[in-house]
């Protein structure tokens, strides 16, 4: 498969074009032409050898798309395609102040949790850091965006399927390219990843000197209980998690957040809100409590409202700083991975 050009950052880019024997100014306008999501035919800016040139040794947008769904909510969720015929999903959330985009890292993911759809068939395959950023420029172009200032999405959110830090590689580059200045420039405070807790990981993306915020997906605060739910957790316990956790403080400066899926009497009781608290107090952290999307796959069952509230005031009482999210998107799929599903389940192929 040819090489794609997004992958590479803007000094990368320059190198290439000066090993094609052309201008070195022209990877500026390859590079502003790319992230906003041109093919190479429609970069008339360029003449007709050049396209060619690049056409016959790189491929352009390495993302399209198979269908979109809007929710009654506004919540619009993308099934992707890729060369190589496999799918992933991305999520856009409207909110008061801009578009918030949730994206894949991986097609499938081996981590297996027992609520999440994304790990049914295990991983297939890391996605390049072009395909992540094909996602971003995608949707933005959807949208009628245009670089820096012009863009429309505000936030990213790495939450769709795959474990980023499984990724790593592919992932920090990502996050390197889609703030890039001359590019979309997103910036990296606005950007969120979210990891299932892979300490040596996470120590390293501590080292990388990026300002996005890290979330890691917490889920209960007994290591022999998060183990039933994600396997991840026999190799990584929670104090490790906590110590990786100050680590990216100390680094950073940035308060960390913990995702919390509600499954009803599995990790929603007082017992848990408790050790929770004690755990968690007078970190600078933030619980950011969400009711599971019930797949068909398990038997787990979500948190009701009022459970979810009861807990979320537990918290609060307790000196956590914590929230309920949102509901979106659940007449469209909308949890993690479960959309693909489906698309799968449907074709009858991976
Ligand atoms: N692999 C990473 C990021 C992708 S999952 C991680 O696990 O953190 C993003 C978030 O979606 C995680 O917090 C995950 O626990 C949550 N999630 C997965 N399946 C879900 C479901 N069925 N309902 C609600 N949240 C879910
Ligand atoms: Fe993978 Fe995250 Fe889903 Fe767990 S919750 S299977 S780590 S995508």
């Amino acid at each position: 498969m040819k090489d794609c050009l997004l992958n590479y950052s803007f000094e990368q880019l320059k190198t290439i074009i000066v090993d094609l024997e052309e201008k070195s100014f022209r990877a500026g306008q390859i590079f502003k032409a790319l992230h906003l999501g041109l093919e190479f035919s429609d970069m008339t800016e360029l003449s007709k050898p050049l396209r060619e040139k690049l056409s016959e040794k790189y491929c352009a947008q390495p993302v399209t798309i198979i269908k979109s769904l809007k929710s009654v909510d506004g919540t619009e969720k993308f099934l992707f395609k890729l060369r190589d015929g496999n799918v992933i999903e991305g999520v856009l959330m409207k909110y008061k102040y801009g578009y918030t985009l949730c994206v894949s890292t991986q097609v499938g993911c081996r981590m297996g949790c027992a609520f999440c759809a994304s790990g049914l068939n295990g991983l297939i395959r890391n996605l390049e850091c072009g395909e992540i950023l094909g996602e971003v420029i995608f949707v933005n172009k959807y949208l009628n965006g245009g670089l820096g200032d012009k863009r429309r999405i505000i936030n990213i959110v790495l939450m769709g399927s795959g474990e980023p830090l499984d990724n790593y590689d592919n992932t920090v580059s990502f996050l390197k390219l889609v703030s890039e200045p001359n590019g979309i420039n997103i910036s990296q405070r606005n950007i969120s990843l979210s990891t299932s807790g892979i300490v040596p990981k996470m120590y390293e993306l501590s080292k990388e000197n990026l300002s996005i915020n890290l979330t890691v997906s917490l889920h209960s605060p007994f290591d022999e209980e998060r183990e039933l739910i994600m396997p991840v957790a026999k190799a990584y316990k929670i104090s490790e998690i906590l110590d990786a956790c100050s680590a990216y403080f100390k680094k950073t400066g940035r308060r960390y957040i913990f995702e919390y899926v509600l499954i009803r009497g599995n990790n929603d009781t007082q017992r848990h809100a408790n050790a929770l608290i004690t755990k968690l107090k007078g970190r600078p952290c933030h619980v950011n409590l969400i009711r599971l999307n019930e797949v068909k796959e398990n038997d787990l069952k979500s948190a009701t409202d009022k459970e979810a509230y009861r807990f979320l005031g537990l918290l609060e009482k307790g000196g956590l700083s914590a929230t309920l999210r949102r509901r979106m998107g659940e007449d469209i799929d909308g949890a993690c991975g479960q959309l693909r599903q489906r698309y799968i389940e449907e074709k009858g192929e991976i």
